[in-house]
């Protein structure tokens, strides 16, 4: 799961030749780091897939929206998906190329709509009729034309996490097949409304091929469906989702996704006689997921009475900074950041647990391994959904993010919050 960006030297673990011991001796724990190489990599393999389809892979800011990754991943070549008026926001700060944003989520708000006209996004992924129509109304009254897909619900299980998981027709994603028929008819007669693709996301995490296809093959019997109406599109928006291996999964390579995916593309477009569309991905977890760690300090050893008793490790990363396991149940693979073990470290199968005062306050459990006070371990997997969803909760200031470049230079995306950060936005009424 660590990719070769991660290395061991000297029994200590390393990103791109740096020592994370070195990286939390600078900038203090819990602190998120990055791998330039490691994202660039992983970007890669989908981006370069041969193939004689015109691809745009977009990032799904969702997953990690720290401004220096939009930035790496906007100089090579990157488009973005981005679900909030915020993460449009972010990817303008950072220098990304509005064409190639496609703006997706169940619940846009006419002020989130309006921000993205006036940006000239490349398209606007609809989720319902009300947001179609609102959508083409506000695009007349603006004096524009909306560029729309709508994002089809192909009643596909994909075999995820129920929380990840969008496909489904239970699933408040997408419209199903019937409704995005009218959806398309509404569009087409809108005159505040243009055409430009379909879009489809069945969820996150996926670990097979399989229903990347199953959806695959939806969409393209769908877009048939639409051709005989006299509807061309220019984009198939295929999604994003692809999984990451946490623990023991083996998901399909993202080259071996985009080769099936652009394969089954080619096959059904050489049946008809129309021009290839383009294929638009929204790969967010796939690219940064293993390309992060979060490295933390064990704050104190609390071992069991007996040998049945739990045997905790309080460390000084908790649920506000990485909340996957609280959420999901997820494991994170938990690595000493020096194999040697350290003086005094005792031996036992650890809960890592964070100083939160919740129960659900836990990073990993029943962990064989040597620890002592002050050793510094790193939660593996943690570039994607971690700094994302992190919160102050507790009041406890979010954490430093840093990315290490491919020459070994440590820069910092982000500073550790302060205690003036905590309470930027509020004030005490005169007079309470
Ligand atoms: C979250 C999301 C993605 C990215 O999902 P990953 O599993 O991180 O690849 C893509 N598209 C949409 C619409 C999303 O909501």
């Amino acid at each position: 799961m660590l990719p070769s960006a991660f290395h061991w030297r000297d029994q200590a673990l390393h990103c791109e030749g740096v020592s994370l011991a070195s990286i939390a001796q600078t900038y203090g724990t819990p602190v998120y780091v990055y791998s330039e190489t490691a994202i660039a990599q992983a970007y890669a393999g989908f981006a370069s897939v041969d193939s004689s389809i015109p691809l745009q892979v977009c990032y799904a800011v969702k997953a990690n929206p720290s401004l220096g990754i939009i930035r790496l991943l906007a100089g090579l070549g990157a488009g973005f998906d981005i679900v909030s008026q915020g993460e449009l926001q972010r990817v303008l700060t950072a220098g990304g190329n509005p064409a190639r944003v496609v703006f997706s989520g169940v619940g846009k708000t006419e002020e989130e709509l309006r921000f993205a006209l006036e940006q000239s996004v490349g398209c606007i992924n609809v989720e319902s009729l009300h947001e179609l129509q609102q959508l083409g109304d506000l695009a007349l009254a603006m004096g524009l034309t909306a560029p729309v897909s709508v994002r089809i619900n192909p009643d596909i299980d994909a075999q995820t996490h129920p929380y990840i998981s969008t496909g489904l027709k239970e699933n408040k994603f997408g419209l199903a097949l019937p409704q995005a028929l009218e959806a398309y008819r509404l569009a087409h007669s809108h005159p505040g409304l243009r055409i430009t693709g379909v879009d489809c996301h069945i969820g996150s995490q996926i670990t097979s091929l399989a229903p990347f296809l199953a959806a695959t093959d939806r969409v393209l019997a769908f877009v048939d469906c639409l051709a005989e109406e006299g509807i061309v599109l220019s984009h198939i928006d295929l999604g994003g989702g692809l999984g990451i291996c946490y623990h023991d999964e083996n998901p399909p390579t993202p080259s071996a996704l985009m080769q099936a995916l652009t394969n089954q593309v080619r096959q059904w477009a050489g049946t008809r006689a129309r021009p290839l569309p383009k294929l638009v991905f929204e790969f967010g977890r796939a690219i940064v997921g293993n390309a992060g760690l979060l490295v933390t300090a064990v704050t104190l050893l609390k071992p069991g009475a007996q040998a049945s008793d739990h045997n905790f490790a309080v460390m000084d990363a908790a649920m506000n900074d990485l909340m996957r396991p609280s959420l999901y149940g997820a494991w994170h693979a938990v690595i000493p950041l020096s194999t040697r073990p350290s003086a005094g470290a005792c031996q036992a199968a650890w809960d890592l647990v964070g100083p939160i005062c919740e129960s659900g306050d836990w990073l990993a459990k029943d962990r064989p391994m040597a620890l002592a006070p002050g050793d510094l371990v790193a939660f593996a997997s943690a570039g994607a959904y971690g700094s994302a969803m992190g919160s102050q909760y507790n009041s406890r200031p979010r954490p430093p993010e840093v990315l290490v470049r491919a020459n070994g230079q440590v820069l910092l995306l982000r500073r550790r919050e302060r205690f003036e950060d905590l309470i930027l936005t509020e004030q005490i009424p005169a007079g309470l």
